[in-house]
């Protein structure tokens, strides 16, 4: 079974609201969507116009070296990437983990 090199899954949005805590799991290329949608918790936007620009130039980079490599055979093997955007677009969090399958 063939596949992009780099997937891209479902991306957890989460509040940066200190103590709030709410987290929504959106598809990241529908981030658009989300501009100036609010917590269902505390009322806070979720997603700024900079987030979504940030992230919509993350997926094209991702799409161009997807692109570039070709299919890859999946091996079921990989790093799962997380990281956390804040209002401003700027990663305030990131970690990497090996996956096997
Ligand atoms: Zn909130």
């Amino acid at each position: 079974m063939t596949g992009n090199a780099i997937d891209l899954p479902s991306a957890q949005m989460l509040c940066d609201t200190e103590g709030c805590g709410h987290v929504e799991l959106v598809g990241p290329r529908d981030v658009r969507k989300y501009v100036g949608s609010k917590c269902p918790k505390c009322d806070a936007v979720m997603v700024t116009e900079a987030t979504a620009l940030e992230i919509e130039s993350m997926i094209a980079a991702i799409d161009k070296i997807n692109e570039a490599i070709g299919p890859v055979e999946s091996s079921g093997q990989g790093v799962n990437i997380s990281a956390r955007v804040d209002c401003a677009g700027d990663v305030v969090e990131a970690s990497a983990n090996w996956v096997k399958p």
